[in-house]
């Protein structure tokens, strides 16, 4: 199973604190940690933990987090011969604040992300041809997620768009997309409508915009899919949530891997919700990515 991922790669830098520090306030007395993160990593890392043959497609900077991170990538067992490292940029680096309460304060300097180019995407073409799932989030530009996305079109692959963080979306783009895999708030920006609505709405609009098939995650509640034939929620196993980061990007990882391994959509999308709530039991994105005999172990 090929699987391409094209998207970002960060490092988190995460400061536990007693309280967000407000405008010019310096708060002391916190603990540091640091992960790997950015929502194309987490997908990668996800779907390469799941048994898929991950590519992935990001630029890193030329400092020491580039190169530490893509040797991170290659223990995960992630082919890198596409994650550039561009000159005279930092690395992705998201600053995150925690207060006692669970509360953060995100700030992101994309840096190196912001280079991932159409030119890019064009070296990789061939990786591209030999995929079975593209699979694609927005922390990107937008030019080259639609370039991406035209290419692997074009190419005849399955194309899988996880479209976070939320923005809205041109229909030309969207009408691309055979698996659109919103949460909440980013299907309410996509469509413009509350939530509040009956979610069948929310899905049946997503699908006149010309994607195939909708799965809005619903958190706790599992999923949501809909297509021209079908629409039902599907829920997720119940579990003791401690750490919810990432868990759209386990379930966007593992859903690609599961598809290219021909189950059907609902399988699939059983597997993909059974896989992101183990990774809600455990702390951090990355390392909270469940791997596939822990998927079929807790199936059983
Ligand atoms: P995040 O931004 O934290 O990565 P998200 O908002 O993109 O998450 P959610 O809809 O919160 O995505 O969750 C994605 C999937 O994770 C859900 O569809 C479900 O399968 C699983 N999940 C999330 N929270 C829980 C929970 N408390 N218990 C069980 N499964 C969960």
């Amino acid at each position: 199973m090929n699987i391409v991922v094209i998207g970002s790669t960060n490092i988190d830098m995460i400061a536990q604190v007693p309280h967000l520090p407000q405008a010019g306030e310096t708060v002391i007395g916190g603990t540091f940690s640091q992960a790997y993160g950015g929502k194309g990593a987490n997908q990668a890392v996800a779907a390469s933990r799941m048994g898929g043959q991950v590519t992935f497609i990001s630029c890193v900077g030329d400092d020491t987090f580039g190169t530490e991170v893509i040797q991170h990538f290659q223990k995960e067992g992630i082919y890198t011969d596409f994650v550039f490292k561009e000159k005279n940029v930092a690395t992705g680096i998201a600053l995150i604040m925690v207060d006692e309460k669970g509360t953060n304060s995100i700030a992101v300097a994309s840096g190196a992300n912001e280079r991932l180019s159409p030119q890019h995407i064009d070296q990789a073409r061939q990786v591209l041809e030999e995929a079975d799932i593209v699979l694609l989030q927005l922390e990107i530009p937008l030019a080259t997620v639609i370039y991406a996305i035209d290419l692997a079109k074009q190419m005849g692959k399955k194309v899988l768009l996880n479209p976070a963080p939320a923005q809205r979306l041109p229909k030309s783009l969207l009408s691309k997309v055979d698996i659109l895999i919103p949460n909440e708030i980013e299907a309410e920006m996509l469509t413009g409508i509350r939530f509040e609505e009956e979610i069948k709405i929310v899905g049946e609009n997503l699908l006149s915009l010309g994607v195939e098939t909708v799965i809005i995650t619903l958190g706790e509640k599992g999923c949501y899919v809909i297509d021209s034939q079908s629409a039902r929620q599907i829920p997720a196993p119940q579990v003791k949530a401690i750490d919810t980061t990432a868990a759209g990007d386990v379930f966007c990882g593992t859903l690609a891997v599961s598809l290219a391994e021909q189950r059907t959509l609902i399988e699939a999308v059983h597997f993909a919700n059974a896989a992101a709530a183990l990774s809600v039991t455990k702390v951090g994105a990355q390392p909270s990515a469940p791997c596939k005999s822990e998927i079929e172990n807790f199936l059983k």
